[in-house]
């Protein structure tokens, strides 16, 4: 049996954002649309105060931010960026191009061909998130992609030093100062001064994921990576401060994160609530993330593994950290999930940081349909075919032409029968 030792007191609609943000972006995406640089410029200023000539930045500007850098702060970058680019190859191994003989003389065959333009997002409202270019720009560089462009949102006034080194030792082409909507509309439909992009990436706040949304089909995108959300699930292995230091530590990104703990252990709820209090006079960020706590934080007490298994497949949640004896029974029985973090040693921030596995991941119960960006992500799997013999040609040819006429195409069919002809000497037989 199912109960809740704390229930949300609030929800975020399934499947999207709230209709409001969705109105908001709608409006604002139409402006850029139709006003390019100038709407871009006036939405800057008007949500992110920032009013410039050109929001590009200039090689002396990136050459100056990456030389901010101290020795320990380049030498960290280069290692999360090392971890991810390692990961990011070892997958692109994994999709090797396939040419197959399914019938004698038949050929067919794909390939994995990088998507050209790829516009990537580093989210910067609340924090500065530089890892976000690796993340994004770095493993669209191993997929291949042709130009990879990047924006990030002020920080404090400017975009973050950090970002800017980031996205530049990641390999971004060009470097935009511009956030939420208007950074997301320009890379899509492309202004006087951006090329447009052919594929939209990267994670974002509630109008950057709905942007991103409402763009697909004029743009590809990566996946719905909206606001962060954290589950835990964890037995009476697991201590009262783990959980809660790994619950608080995601909810700190912003005040509709949920982060959510699913046990079979009373007495380790209980502990987690004593020491979410005892935490939260003590961290930071505190505010944050005790608002997002008593607005989307769960505690959910199961009476067996399995049904912790269903309720987590349930949540289908970005982030799972398994507490528990047996982690690899979670990674071999769960289906919906972001990322899994398995066993006491690794946790969401390494994920986040510095591991080396993507952390843009699927936001919204999308979980259940995608996993994150990956390599993948950014290439096209696009098949070709071949026929060698006369022989072939007429023996497709024939399905072909009966095939099309079940479907009164009168039009496909004869291009099997004159194959038919040609190659077989023959005509169809019916
Ligand atoms: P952000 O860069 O996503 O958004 C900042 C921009 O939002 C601003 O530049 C501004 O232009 C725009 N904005 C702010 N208020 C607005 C309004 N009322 N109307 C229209 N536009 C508005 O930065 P953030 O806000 O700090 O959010 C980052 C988000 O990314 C967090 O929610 C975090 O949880 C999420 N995130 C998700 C993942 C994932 O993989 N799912 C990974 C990392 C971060």
């Amino acid at each position: 049996m199912i109960r809740h030792i704390k229930s949300a007191q609030a929800s975020i609609e399934e499947g999207g954002t709230d209709s409001a943000v969705t109105k908001a972006v709608e409006g604002l995406l139409a402006k850029v649309k139709n006003g390019g640089d100038k709407a871009v410029r006036e939405l800057s200023i008007q949500f992110d105060k920032l009013d410039r000539e050109s929001y590009r930045l200039s090689k002396e500007e990136i050459d100056r931010s990456i030389n901010s850098l101290t020795r320990r702060e380049r030498e960290d970058l280069d290692f999360a960026q090392d971890q991810v680019r390692k990961f990011a190859e070892a997958q692109k191994a994994t999709l090797t191009d396939l040419e197959v003989e399914t019938l004698p003389g038949v050929i067919l065959g794909h390939r994995n061909v990088p998507i050209q333009n790829v516009g990537c997002y580093v989210p910067g409202g609340k924090y500065p998130l530089l890892a976000s270019a690796h993340m994004t720009v770095l493993t669209a560089r191993v997929a291949g992609c042709e130009r990879v462009i990047t924006c990030a949102p002020p920080f404090q006034g400017w975009i973050s030093e950090k970002i800017v080194a980031a996205q530049a030792l990641a390999g971004a082409d060009e470097i935009y100062c511009l956030g939420g909507v208007q950074a997301i509309a320009a890379m899509a439909y492309g202004t006087e001064t951006i090329a447009p992009v052919d594929m939209l990436a990267g994670p974002g706040n509630a109008y950057v994921a709905e942007a991103k949304r409402l763009l697909f089909g004029k743009v590809g995108i990566d996946l719905f990576a909206g606001p962060t959300e954290t589950l835990v699930i964890a037995d009476d292995s697991a201590d009262g401060e783990l959980v809660a230091t790994d619950l608080l530590g995601q909810a700190e990104h912003g005040v509709n994160s949920p982060a959510v703990l699913i046990t079979n252990s009373e007495k380790l709820a209980r502990d987690t609530l004593t020491e979410i209090d005892r935490l939260l006079k003590i961290l930071p960020t505190a505010a944050i993330a005790a608002k997002a706590w008593e607005d989307f934080g769960e505690i959910i007490l199961c009476d067996t593994i399995d049904e912790m298994v269903a309720e987590g497949d349930r949540l289908a949640s970005e982030h799972v950290q398994i507490l528990t004896r047996d982690p690899d029974y979670f990674l071999n029985s769960m289906r919906n999930y972001g990322a899994l973090f398995l066993g006491a040693r690794t946790n969401v921030s390494f994920g986040d940081k510095v591991i080396g596995t993507n952390h843009t991941l699927p936001t919204n119960r999308a979980a259940r349909y995608t996993g994150g960006l990956w390599v993948g992500k950014f290439l096209k799997t696009c098949t070709y075919q071949r026929i060698e013999t006369d022989e072939a040609s007429a023996l497709i040819g024939q399905y072909g032409s009966r095939l099309c006429l079940m479907e009164g195409f009168a039009g496909h069919a004869e291009q099997s029968n004159i194959r038919v002809r040609r190659y077989g000497r023959k005509n169809v037989g019916y």
